[in-house]
């Protein structure tokens, strides 16, 4: 690994097309998440960390954790996890499905067959990651990503210029043997799910239009939760760089600030050309991957992949590789990653497990809480009712402890009435609000973003703890 990494070269590209060694580059106020990147990826200087990152504490309120009994880097969602996992699985879905071309979603399995030629010289370029079981004396290697099932299946395909550019689409379990001392919760597992697509263009210039379209998509999801990336542009050619620098400067230009380009070492068969990761950078000072893109030139021929063009003959299409939101649990890292910067900590709204609690004073309102929390719900919002026989500070404790975003304590007053109290967890305020204020709040704070109702029973008592 370590000799790998001399011999790439990295350069730093700004907006105006220049070049820079990362050594002699001057950082600019505003890019100092960038010059972690470069120290890292460029210059091998990286941030220690500390202790055990605050978040894993807070997922473990959802359920969200290592599963002991599996392999290392294997991840267990609780009930209430799930509904999380579930709504960042939608969300993942309609982004791709907002791209504006065909998108065909399949599914698939997740082991594959060494004996086949295209899933060996897959797997061996991949390299040294690869997560192999033995069963009736074959070996298969656990998919890193959809693309095995994908290309695997689109090789059988009849494809006509007609129908490109369309994409392939699966939320796919994906595998990779992290090794044991590097594994972190959400973000570096042995077992991952990837919502990958794969977009297949006609030519070089039919695929640098659907490039630059995908890497404006990854930027939009990363900023609805007020954050930013910092990129680095792995290349695999000079030649590939020079010959089309004025679209790689288009990509930068739309990030607004300069990129780190990582050369890879000559004289290998690459099978793709540009490879964007995008990183936010954490509560910890780390860079983390999150999104990719990937322009494969390779995989097409591999695969046996092609289409009919318009002059019958037979064409290999370009393929682009993305997960666009990233891995959804790398999509929930960065969620979390922003939450423990906040004051009181909690999720975006559309992702709250319970949205509101109902917290009545005491057991004698627990039914007509019942039919308020019914009313609640119609409109979309997942509303729980803590019914137990708690004092009312604690089941408000509880409120804040399970970070909801809206607790309402009713009691007579209540009963039939337009207005209520609300305590919102985002500044601990408790105020006056007419009812359809507070649900018209919660669908704008919702809106354009995918829904589950509660797959959990609305009154605590009636639940187990779950952690
Ligand atoms: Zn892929």
């Amino acid at each position: 690994m370590k000799q790998e990494k001399i011999e790439k070269e990295y350069l730093i590209f700004t907006e105006d097309g220049k070049v820079y060694s990362p050594e002699e580059y001057k950082f600019k106020e505003g890019e100092e998440d960038f010059k972690i990147l470069v120290d890292k990826e460029a210059l091998g200087i990286e941030s220690k960390g500390g202790s055990e990152p605050e978040y894993i504490g807070h997922l473990k309120k959802f359920g969200i954790e290592w599963e002991p009994m599996s392999d290392s880097g294997h991840m267990r969602y609780g009930p209430l996890g799930e509904i999380i996992y579930n709504l960042i699985s939608d969300y993942s879905r309609q982004v791709v499905n907002s791209l504006g071309l065909p998108v065909y979603e399949v599914h698939g399995t997740n082991m594959f067959n060494l004996d086949y030629k295209p899933v060996k010289e897959h797997a061996d370029l991949f390299g040294d990651r690869l997560y192999n079981i033995e069963i009736d004396k074959k070996k298969f290697v656990l998919r890193y990503a959809a693309c095995h099932q994908q290309f695997a299946m689109i090789k059988d395909w009849q494809i006509s210029y007609k129908h490109l550019p369309f994409g392939a689409f699966e939320i796919a379990d994906s595998y990779r043997y992290e090794q044991s001392g590097e594994l972190l919760l959400c973000f570096r597992l042995r077992k991952f799910d990837m919502p990958d697509l794969h977009v297949f263009c006609k030519d070089l210039e039919d695929s640098k239009g659907w490039f630059l379209r995908l890497h404006r998509k990854a930027y939009e999801s990363i900023k609805e939760i007020g954050r930013d990336y910092v990129s680095l542009y792995n290349l695999t050619s000079k030649e590939f760089f020079e010959e089309n620098k004025e679209w790689i400067r288009q990509l930068v230009k739309f990030e607004g600030k300069p990129v780190l380009l990582c050369f890879y070492p000559k004289g290998k068969n690459y099978y793709w050309k540009l490879n964007i990761e995008y990183h936010i950078v954490d509560e910890m000072k780390r860079p983390r991957e999150i999104g990719t893109v990937q322009m494969d030139v390779g995989n097409a021929e591999r695969f046996d992949i092609k289409f009919t063009g318009p002059e019958g003959k037979e064409v290999r299409p370009i393929i682009l590789h993305t997960a666009l939101v990233g891995g959804l649990e790398r999509y929930l890292y960065a969620i979390m990653d922003s939450a423990v910067k906040m004051k009181n900590p909690m999720l975006p709204v559309w992702l709250s497990p319970i949205q509101v609690r109902i917290v009545p004073v005491s057991e004698r309102f627990n039914g007509e809480a019942e039919k308020f929390a019914d009313e609640l719900s119609k409109s979309n919002i997942r509303v729980d009712i803590d019914d137990r026989s708690d004092t009312l500070q604690k089941k408000v404790r509880n409120s804040e402890k399970d970070w909801v975003p809206y607790s309402i304590v009713f009691g007579e007053k209540e009963i039939g009435s337009a207005s209520i109290s609300v305590r919102s967890r985002i500044d601990g305020k408790v105020e006056p609000m007419q009812v359809q204020n507070l649900v018209k709040m919660i669908q704008d704070e919702c809106k354009g973003r995918p829904f589950r109702s509660l797959n959990i029973p609305k009154f605590l008592s009636k639940r187990p703890i779950f952690s």
